[in-house]
């Protein structure tokens, strides 16, 4: 919440494996407090720069400023305590600890003191209609409910700019509706900014005010998502594959 007003700002980002550029100087940015979406094919890159912004891999060049503090070199532990959390597109969650105890243990990462990272857990459960299920063990939950758990567990990091990496893949159109509308409260209330990686387009399209799409690494386009479905250049991407 300190940090609520802080814009993302990706420069020039490259990251290649083994020869094959998988972000191949990428530039955009993310506004404070709002949904930007981010599409692109398979392989397009978007995971490599949720990875790279959270230091689960290291930039080759380029910058991504978050405010004033430089991400780049900056490691895995000291990235969600400045307000920037993430999604995993696999999900990543303790399967054997309860549904209370996954949401507790990522806001005592996230620095809180035992007590308030507990009423934080309890409040970000509600947030995501999980109460009835706090007890159990993660691993049991049905899918959508694990994904729901996975943003509940951001939440308690208390961020201000949240990195989803598929949150729908896998969900009936029913919880992909009502995540969506779960998403646009979340920024509507609490101001936290999005940033939304999904093969759904439509569910992109309806919470973003603005969409980044990337192909080949590349940065191809970036605009409203009226400006967006109509650019060439995208239409091409996916359709020439
Ligand atoms: P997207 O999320 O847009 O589908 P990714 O960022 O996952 O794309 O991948 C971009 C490219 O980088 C792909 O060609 C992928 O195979 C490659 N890639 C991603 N992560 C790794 C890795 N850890 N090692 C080698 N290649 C990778
Ligand atoms: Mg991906």
């Amino acid at each position: 919440p300190v940090h609520a007003t802080q814009p993302l700002t990706v420069s020039r980002l490259t990251k290649s494996f083994a020869g094959l550029k998988a972000v191949d100087h990428a530039d955009f940015s993310v506004p404070p407090g709002t949904v930007t979406g981010l599409i692109g094919p398979n392989g397009a890159g978007k995971s490599t720069v949720v990875n790279l912004l959270t230091a689960q891999f290291l930039a080759d060049e380029g910058s991504m400023r978050f405010g004033e503090t430089e991400l780049k070199g900056l490691p895995a532990h000291r990235i969600a305590p400045l307000g920037l959390a993430r999604t995993f597109q696999n999900l990543r969650l303790f399967g054997t600890l309860t549904v209370y105890e996954n949401v507790l243990v990522a806001a005592l990462a996230a620095g809180h003191s035992p007590h308030a990272a507990s009423a934080l857990a309890l409040r970000e459960i509600a947030a995501l209609e999980l109460g009835e299920v706090a007890d159990m063990v993660a691993g049991s939950l049905p899918y959508g409910a694990r994904k729901r758990l996975e943003i509940s567990r951001c939440l308690a990091q208390e961020p201000s700019l949240i990195l989803l990496d598929e949150p729908a893949a896998g969900m009936n159109p029913d919880e992909t509706s009502d995540l969506a509308d779960r998403l646009l409260r979340l920024t509507e209330e609490r101001g936290i900014g999005l940033l939304l990686i999904d093969h759904d387009l439509e569910f992109v399209n309806r919470l973003s005010s603005s969409i980044v799409v990337m192909n080949r690494g590349k940065v191809i386009a970036s605009g409203t998502p009226e400006a967006i479905r109509r650019d060439p250049a995208v239409i091409e991407a996916y359709i020439g594959r």
